[in-house]
């Protein structure tokens, strides 16, 4: 620090931890002074004429290599679209999931419940109504409250299913309720959930995580992936969605039909700037720092507002916007790289 250097004097026996510190402080000077930008990921269809909707894509039948018949179709294997595939495999349909990445982006690891069985192991007792009151004030009364009842009724079953699939792999659930702490200034109340990954390990050399889990128990019961799968668009029969055309990892065209559901999993549309730009722009003034699930480009609101759904009009996005940003920076798409702080800015000049 007194040298403002990542030049440190090596330790004998500790090499290679001193060479990592040095290294990571060298990064941290840089990203401090700017000099690291994060990447902003952005997508070619993204031409920014402000048509963020577009029209939806023609596709001639003759374009179609190959068609895949199933009863239920999950488009997008996140958070959502795993729980799903895995829930509707259990109750014996036949599923197919696909994503357009390698796999899905995974399941985070702190997952919020109400009257899990390790709440009432530990004696956590959430009241729902204050629960749903709280959830309102912070959306300033924007928000469907029958969803967030549907969260406090139903969680903890979902959080109990989800243990007993960790379980089945050896890995504990543990109820962390994180602090109550009073600076915080809001009311904490103890939903957390978060998987002790330690020492686990998926019997092919790899480590386990809920993807994976999810991913293994759902296969087992005869599910099916196709990843490297990106839908283009939903198709529908007589007003009703039944499948999408998707482009494969060889960018040839196919054809999923379900005979009993589709279900869009596919994330939000922070990672979107024309869309952010034209739905809220105002939030595009203040974030410093996109942190986003990689793959939120809005792929299926734009699906679904094709084949005639209606989008929430006060709907948010899911953005993690945590840093520090130099005081000659702006925020924007732009600058949406290195971060805002009501009270830490930084001058990199001593
Ligand atoms: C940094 C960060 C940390 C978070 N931490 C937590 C946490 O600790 N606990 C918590 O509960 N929540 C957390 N969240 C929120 C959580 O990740 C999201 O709420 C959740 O992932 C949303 O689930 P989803 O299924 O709607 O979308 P996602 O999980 O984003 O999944 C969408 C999937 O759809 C795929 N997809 C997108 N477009 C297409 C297409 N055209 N065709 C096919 N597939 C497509 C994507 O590749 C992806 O796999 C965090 C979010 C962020 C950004």
């Amino acid at each position: 620090m007194a040298a403002q250097s990542s030049e440190i004097d090596a330790i004998a026996g500790v090499t290679i931890t001193t060479t990592a510190v040095s290294k990571a402080a060298a990064k941290c000077i840089a990203q401090a002074k700017g000099e690291i930008p994060i990447e902003v990921i952005t997508e070619p269809s993204q031409n920014g004429d402000g048509d963020w909707l577009g029209t939806e894509p023609e596709i001639a039948d003759s374009d179609i290599t190959a068609e895949y018949e199933t009863e239920i179709l999950v488009i997008g294997c996140g958070t959502g679209g795993m729980f799903t595939i895995a829930a509707t495999a259990e109750e014996g349909a036949k599923v197919i999931g696909i994503d357009r990445f390698s796999t899905g982006v995974g399941i985070r690891d702190d997952l919020a419940a109400i009257d899990s069985r390790y709440q009432k192991e530990w004696g956590t007792k959430i009241d729902k109504f204050d629960y749903i009151t709280m959830a309102t004030q912070y959306a300033a009364g924007h928000i469907n409250q029958d969803l967030v009842r549907l969260f406090c009724d139903e969680s903890g079953a979902a959080i109990d299913w989800y243990g007993d699939r960790l379980a089945e792999r050896g890995v504990e659930l543990w109820h962390e309720p994180g602090d109550s702490v009073d600076e915080a200034r809001y009311e904490h109340f103890a939903t957390g959930h978060s998987p002790r990954w330690t020492g686990s390990d998926d019997g092919q050399g790899g480590e386990l995580d809920g993807n994976k889990i999810l991913y293994d128990y759902a296969l087992g019961l005869g599910a099916q992936f196709d990843y490297n799968t990106k839908m283009i668009k939903l198709t529908k029969e007589n007003d009703r969605v039944t499948g999408c055309i998707a482009k494969n990892g060889d960018d040839k065209y196919v054809r999923y039909t379900a005979s009993k559901g589709v279900v869009v999993c596919t994330g939000g549309y922070s990672l979107n700037y024309e869309m952010i730009e034209a739905l809220q722009p105002w939030n595009l003034r203040i974030i410093g720092r996109n942190g986003s699930e990689p793959g939120a480009f809005g792929d299926g609101i734009k699906a679904c507002l094709w084949a005639g759904a209606k989008m929430d009009e006060t709907h948010s996005m899911m953005m993690f916007d945590r840093c520090a940003l130099r005081p000659d920076q702006e925020t924007g798409a732009e600058t949406a790289k290195a971060g805002d702080n009501g009270f830490f800015w930084m001058d990199s000049q001593p």
